[in-house]
């Protein structure tokens, strides 16, 4: 493509391409708009590469760019290429490359996104089957006037674009078409916009990593928040605890969970990495062990094989490889994630909120006590009944609280205890003995690296326990399972181990829930939130949502590894950009799936 696309006068401009190669394509449209006045805000560039992507192969071929600016910033974001969707930003995220790395038929149906320019590359145009099917999955994509380029005359892909409301302009060669179907299809509610041309502006309850990962990612789109948070400052419930790690999973099935705790890692790294660089957090994004007790080596390796995981985002690793990566004996063998680590909850929360900067606004010591719906805006009321704020769109990041406020759904997510240990390093003995690692280790139980003088590790896990004192037996538990993670008795005392105690809010399905809230029969916020029935009850995306209000909680024990992912995704839900995650995915953590899955049991039955 070398005309600029058409984006002039859009907010957001989003160009789905079929093909990457060596990012020319997406390096000469970037250079475009950065040198065109009438630039879009925004410029979203999806990617669909089918070819796996070596960063080696990729610097090669980029030391030859014209282009070497953007070509070394685009080298630099360059993460471990797993099949899941990437976003990388660049020019403080006012550009956006999305990269999904598979067949573009496997792709299209999992993209979620109002797509304003399409181009078919060569390859996919030799590849794929351009059927009616995946002509159709174009036109779902299709933003209103959306324009289409292939280098191509196939008759088949032209009729196919035709079914799919695209007009068709034939040339020699070439086929270009504009979206103009003559039925408006209808989207699927869970993939609206909220409040589409009006204000930009968001309440959001709740200031600890859900809330402020949110209001970051809701200031990349341009919108404006509030936080309402009823703590003297953020960050001081859940998510203040001294310190916590992040990494993704391993799964021989590599199924929703394992893909989500992916791609949310992947985003975790890249947010420590800035917080601790941008934000001076305290924390590591240099690597972390999960040690593995049910598999040897050999078997390990041939899991990391048949899921085709690169090297640079886990490893498998022999007791002694990784033993010396942590500089203590272990006894058991380790998959090692160079992209995991630790990090201080409160910093990065405070990282995100500060990158909001301008856009955001923090209210402490208000406690949201209910929601009343009026005028087109959510208002957040206090306990005397008077308003707090009010906004177009509300978002509930309050953890377990959020389920008071939505009048206690029926949502599978539980209330768990988990209690923190603290020893002096000294306590464990010189440098290098068991209880001292340099990098964080996880597995049934934790140990982190050595912050201040003082060693970390935990945590218990206890369902319905609301007892917020450090109990002693708590701390005998912890050094149990500790001496279990180690192999090893400890030398330390419990009665001198410090601790905090929080809790974790879990749904059953270990997944957290995110996205626009569903309607329901028993709640009313004053608005008539239209049909709360539908004949798709049975798939999330078809059932019906509360205009403007969305959810973000039940990070369990996972929040500082899905945090970053988890506001992106709630951003884009509210704001109508595109999605950074798969729809399969997007599926498995909509607060509606509660819903789909009665329907479907009763169905069942
Ligand atoms: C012991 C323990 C160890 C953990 N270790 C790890 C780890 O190693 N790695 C990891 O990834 N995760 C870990 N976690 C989990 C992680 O800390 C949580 O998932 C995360 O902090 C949840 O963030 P949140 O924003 O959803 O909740 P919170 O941090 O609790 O934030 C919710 C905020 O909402 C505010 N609020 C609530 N109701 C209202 C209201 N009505 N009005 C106004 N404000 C309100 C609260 O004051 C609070 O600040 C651990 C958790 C525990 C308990």
């Amino acid at each position: 493509m070398t005309a600029p696309p058409h984006w002039q006068g859009h907010g957001r401009f989003v160009l789905l391409a079929t093909g990457f190669g060596h990012g020319e394509h997406f390096l000469s449209t970037w250079n475009a708009w950065r040198h065109d006045p009438q630039r879009c805000e925004t410029l979203c560039f999806i990617a669909i590469e089918p070819q796996s992507l070596a960063c080696a192969g990729l610097q090669q071929a980029l030391a030859r760019s014209p282009l070497a600016d953007i070509a070394a910033a685009l080298l630099a974001a360059w993460p471990p290429v797993t099949r899941n969707l990437h976003r990388l930003d660049f020019d403080g995220a006012r550009v956006q490359l999305m990269l999904a790395v598979g067949d573009v038929s496997a792709w299209l149906p999992e993209l979620v996104a109002a797509v304003d320019a399409f181009h078919l590359g060569a390859d996919s145009l030799l590849q794929t089957a351009w059927d009616t099917r995946l002509c159709k999955a174009l036109g779902r994509l299709a933003a209103p006037g959306a324009r289409l380029v292939a280098h191509t005359d196939a008759p088949a892909l032209r009729a196919g674009l035709a079914t799919a409301g695209f007009e068709v302009q034939a040339e020699p060669g070439i086929t270009t078409a504009r979206y103009a179907p003559k039925f408006q299809t209808r989207r699927a509610v869970a993939r609206l916009a909220a409040n589409p041309g009006g204000e930009r502006r968001a309440l959001i309850v709740g200031g600890g990593l859900a809330g402020c990962a949110a209001a970051s990612a809701l200031a990349e789109h341009g919108w404006h928040s509030s936080v309402l948070e009823r703590r003297a400052g953020i960050a001081e419930e859940s998510s203040g605890n001294p310190a916590g790690l992040f990494h993704g999973i391993v799964n021989v099935q590599d199924g929703a969970h394992a893909r989500f705790n992916r791609a949310a890692a992947l985003a975790a790294c890249a947010a420590v990495r800035t917080a601790i660089g941008a934000h001076a957090a305290l924390g590591s994004a240099e690597g972390l062990l999960r040690l593995e007790t049910a598999m040897d080596p050999a078997a390990m390796q041939a899991t990391l094989s048949a899921l085709a995981l690169p090297a640079d985002y886990v490893q498998a690793l022999t007791a002694a490889e990784a033993g010396t990566r942590c500089g203590m004996p272990l006894k058991h063998p380790a998959w090692f994630y160079p992209g995991g680590g630790w990090v201080q909850p409160a910093a990065l929360a405070r990282a995100f909120f500060e990158q909001a900067a301008g856009r955001v606004a923090l209210r402490t010591n208000v406690a949201v006590q209910s929601l009343r719906f009026g005028d087109g805006r959510w208002h957040a009321l206090d306990a005397h009944g008077s308003v707090i704020d009010a906004a177009p769109v509300l978002l509930l990041a309050n953890a377990g609280d959020a389920l008071r406020l939505l009048g206690a759904p029926a949502w599978l997510i539980e209330k768990v205890r988990g209690q923190i240990s603290i020893a002096p390093s000294a306590a464990f003995g010189p440098a290098g003995s068991p209880g001292r690692c340099t990098l964080p280790i996880a597995g049934a139980g934790y140990l982190l690296p050595e912050l201040l003088g003082h060693v970390m590790f935990g945590a218990t896990a206890q369902a319905g326990d609301d007892d917020a004192a450090v109990r002693h037996a708590d701390h005998v538990a912890n050094l149990m399972q500790l001496e279990r993670l180690t192999g090893t008795p400890l030398p330390v005392d419990a009665s001198l181990l410090e601790g905090r105690t929080a809790w974790r809010w879990s749904s059953r399905d270990r997944l957290p829930v995110i996205g626009a809230v569903p309607a329901m029969p028993h709640r009313d916020f004053g608005q008539s939130s239209g049909p709360t029935q539908t004949r798709r009850a049975d798939q999330a995306r078809f059932v019906p949502r509360v205009p403007g209000l969305f959810v973000f909680t039940a990070l369990g024990s996972r929040g500082i590894t899905w945090s970053a992912l988890g506001g992106r995704i709630v951003a884009a839900a509210i704001t109508g950009a595109p999605a950074p995650l798969e729809a399969s995915l997007l599926n498995a953590i909509d607060p509606a799936r509660f819903i789909t899955r009665q329907v479907r049991r009763s169905t069942d039955r």
